[in-house]
């Protein structure tokens, strides 16, 4: 999971910042679109520079006079305020045309007081003097970076140094294929699955290179795609003669679930949903792993035992309410086929992506249609949201107060999102982050 940094972008109006803010968002997406009220005046947008990725922000800009009158806070919005103290870097444009300003003067000794790193651009320089940036070195912030926004000039330089400390944002693992661990207790019917699953014409079972004796990860191809599976039943393994397998063994099972992209988990339905089952759900939901449940030996129940089974689903099932649940029989083959949607499924939720702006966009409609509550008379704010992970897929969002937010209102904007991007067999984590 990682937490974006987030650069500010301010300076007086018209000096260039959304000029800026477009190019650090190029080729990222298009700029969020109305903000509907609190954060009209804001826009947020994800910048990357060489594998190091932030968020960054518009503040809209300081001062509605150029005369430099008056004190700071005064011709500050709140929106810019807010959008400064949360910001972890500030890039502080000025205009290399107009020269040096009182405002300028008034924005540089504000800054100096927030003890933050300020980046200085003194930007239009596009038909000025070579010397012109040269003036702003009186605001104390260090050497100015000379640029002309709106030709990408002098963009890189500053990219450069504002992300040189940043972390490197891991890239998305591209696995060799979708890792699928098929686990459950002894004589489910796992064995069985995990023969159907290879058995199928439809797949391609690939020997790997170098694979031990004691190997329990199969590779094969089915539709174009590549999957591993991670076999905990050793059905590989019990085709030698002579070998006495460990059927089952609680290592190789939580190691399965810890290894693999999409976890499915079979019941027996002959002997009903146990606790060890629930066990099992619950170490890889918290293990953050995508999930499909195969109710199996669904052949050969009576009406009466099918119905008994689907309240025990009901009641015990009820904790997780987006995972989908399969009623298969591995020795027939019935269902077994329709596994694999939801096994997909599962794997593109774990590992969905967003942009910041269309993320934001659905926090701010949920906010506006169900508002946070306040609490010591102060709204809870929520500004801005971002991916922070994947598999499982984590939603950091940005705000005050947040420790605040009832747990209530936490498993609202979770199944807003839910909702929206349609995320099924995975569990999400949406994590705040506290900007005051
Ligand atoms: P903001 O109010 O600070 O967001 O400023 P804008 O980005 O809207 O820019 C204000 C004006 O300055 C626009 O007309 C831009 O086209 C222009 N502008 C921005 N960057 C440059 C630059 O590098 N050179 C020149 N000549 N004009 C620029
Ligand atoms: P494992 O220990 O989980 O790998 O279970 P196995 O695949 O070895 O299956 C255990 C027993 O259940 C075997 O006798 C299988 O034939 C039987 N079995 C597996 N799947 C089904 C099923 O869908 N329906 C029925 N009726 N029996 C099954």
């Amino acid at each position: 999971m990682s937490i974006k940094p987030v650069v500010a972008l301010i300076g007086r109006p018209n000096v260039g910042k959304s000029t800026l803010f477009n190019q650090f968002t190029k080729s990222r997406q298009a700029l969020v679109a109305d903000m509907s009220g609190l954060t009209r005046d804001r826009q947020y947008g994800d910048a990357e520079y060489e594998g190091k990725s932030f968020i960054v922000v518009d503040t809209g800009g300081i001062g509605e006079a150029d005369d430099g009158s008056g004190n700071i806070d005064d011709y500050m919005s709140e929106q810019s305020h807010t959008a400064i103290h949360e910001a972890d870097i500030i890039v502080f444009v000025t205009d290399a045309r107009s020269g040096l300003i009182g405002a300028d003067e008034e924005i540089g000794k504000f800054l100096h007081t927030l003890g933050k790193p300020v980046y200085l651009v003194a930007n239009k320089i596009d038909g000025v003097h070579d010397a012109a940036p040269a003036e702003f070195y009186a605001l104390g912030l260090g050497e100015p970076y000379p640029m002309a926004a709106s030709h990408g000039r002098g963009l890189g330089n500053l990219l450069e140094d504002i992300t040189a400390d940043m972390p490197d944002q891991s890239p998305i693992e591209e696995p060799d294929g979708l890792k699928l661990a098929i686990i459950g207790r002894p004589n489910v019917g796992k064995s069985t699955l995990v023969n159907r699953l290879l058995g199928e014409e439809r797949v391609v079972v690939y020997d790997m290179p170098g694979t031990t004796r004691d190997s329990i990860y199969i590779p094969y191809e089915r539709d174009g795609k590549h999957y591993v599976l991670i076999d905990t039943a050793g059905v590989r393994r019990r085709g030698r003669i002579n070998e006495k397998v460990e059927k089952f063994s609680v290592i190789k099972t939580l190691q399965a679930i810890e290894d693999s992209n999409v976890t499915v988990i079979v019941i027996d339905a002959q002997e009903g949903i146990v606790d060890q089952d629930l066990h099992m759900i619950g170490y890889a939901l918290n293990k953050g792993r995508a999930l499909v449940v195969a109710i199996n030996k669904w052949d050969g129940l009576t009406q009466d035992q099918k119905d008994f089974i689907k309240i025990e689903m009901d009641r015990r099932f009820s904790f997780i309410p987006f995972v989908k649940i399969h009623l298969i029989s591995a020795l027939h083959g019935t269902g077994v086929g329709n596994l694999y949607p939801s096994i997909r499924r599962a794997y593109d939720s774990s590992m969905f992506n967003v942009s910041t702006s269309r993320l934001t966009q659905i926090l701010q409609d949920a906010v506006t249609a169900n508002p946070p509550p306040a609490v010591a008379g102060r709204r809870i704010k929520l500004r801005y949201a971002h991916i922070g992970g994947h598999n499982p897929p984590v939603i950091v969002i940005h705000g005050n107060q947040t420790g605040s937010l009832p747990k209530s209102y936490q498993r609202y904007l979770e199944n807003q999102f839910r909702g929206v991007f349609k995320l099924e067999g995975t569990p999400l984590n949406v994590v705040f982050k506290l900007n005051e």
